[in-house]
């Protein structure tokens, strides 16, 4: 795999520096919870925190952080990567492996992503090893939310929030991670301060094309008899729906800058636009949203699309309805 983006940016992070200064004072936690949903820099953070513990300065050039860096390294360990389930058989795996002596007799580290997904009885398996903790072995978990933590895995880790960075880093980090200037800048924008969100943008083929769909969507979709035309769509299907979704809030995003007279994220959209602003009132704009953070949580919560893009395309209709001005 290709070294991880973002290695300087994430650097600087208060996150990093923390945890940085744990294992300079010999306080290195034997557990972590990072917080946020910046997949992309999550991975930068993981592969520093990998080598600051084998390297003093993290320096990326000396042999122990080239290991961490081409993820050679036995005794470091990613779990969970790209998959949605891990079972109680898995993470007991995990915990005897933690309990056996490291290959190379120096720490042992356990990163695991997207720990949100984790069900109970796997949590529950980790919280043992979590409360007795071996010598020398750390895990470090994140997640974009605690919602469907336990309580007792978050008070046995030491809690960290990886903060969004700004718009103008966002810039500089796609810019130098080999983005056009024009496409940083998009990116940059609509990241939201998310180094991964600001990537997807950016790198886009697709972006004008899917936004038009979205706001086509909204100009014709007038009652819940539409909605059987357009949950056959392309948008809507297990691929692009969390895209789609994106481009939901990034259209409504819009809409309420033009309601409120605000500089709109979608400036070359502005007319189509502001004619949906004129059938969404800023109470439906700000309804809208709240039925699309449901979308998100059904489809983490393995809801499939269609079932999730129906529920949207009938809860869009009712929403401006209700809220008319
Ligand atoms: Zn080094």
């Amino acid at each position: 795999m290709s070294e991880p983006r973002y290695l300087d940016e994430v650097r600087e992070s208060s996150a990093y520096r923390s945890i940085a200064a744990d294992i300079d004072r010999g306080e290195f936690s034997h557990a972590y919870f990072i917080l946020s949903e910046d997949k992309d820099a999550i991975d930068a953070l993981f592969t520093l925190i990998a080598m600051k513990a084998y390297c003093k300065d993290a320096c990326g050039v000396c042999a122990e952080c080239h290991k961490v860096l081409v993820r050679s390294k036995p005794d470091v360990k990613y779990l969970a990567e790209g998959k949605e389930n891990f079972t109680v058989a898995e993470m007991s795996e995990v915990t005897e492996d933690a309990g056996m002596t490291a290959f190379e007799g120096g720490r042992k580290l356990y990163f695991f992503k997207n720990f949100e997904n984790l069900a109970d009885a796997p949590q529950n398996k980790l919280l043992k090893t979590l409360e007795e903790p071996f010598d020398k072995v750390h895990f470090i978990l994140s997640a974009a939310s605690t919602a469907t933590v336990l309580p007792t895995i978050l008070s046995r880790v030491k809690q960290v929030t990886l903060a969004a960075f700004s718009t103008e880093n966002v810039r500089k980090a796609l810019v130098k991670s080999g983005v056009p200037a024009d496409r940083a800048e998009r990116g940059a924008r609509l990241s939201q301060g998310s180094l991964t969100r600001g990537r997807e943008f950016a790198v886009d083929e697709d972006f004008a094309r899917h936004v038009s769909e979205v706001t086509d969507l909204l100009l014709e979709l007038k009652s819940t008899a539409d909605v059987y035309r357009f949950l056959r769509e392309g948008i809507f299907t297990k691929e692009r729906i969390e895209r789609t979704l994106s481009m939901f809030e990034l259209v409504f995003h819009s809409v309420m800058s033009a309601h409120l007279g605000l500089p709109m994220l979608l400036e070359e959209k502005r007319e189509v636009i502001e004619s949906i602003a004129s059938s969404y009132s800023l109470a439906a704009v700000g309804a809208a949203t709240d039925v699309i953070l449901t979308c998100r949580a059904r489809l983490k919560a393995n809801c499939n699309a269609t079932n999730v893009a129906d529920y949207l395309l009938l809860k869009l209709p009712e929403v401006k309805y209700k809220c008319r001005s």
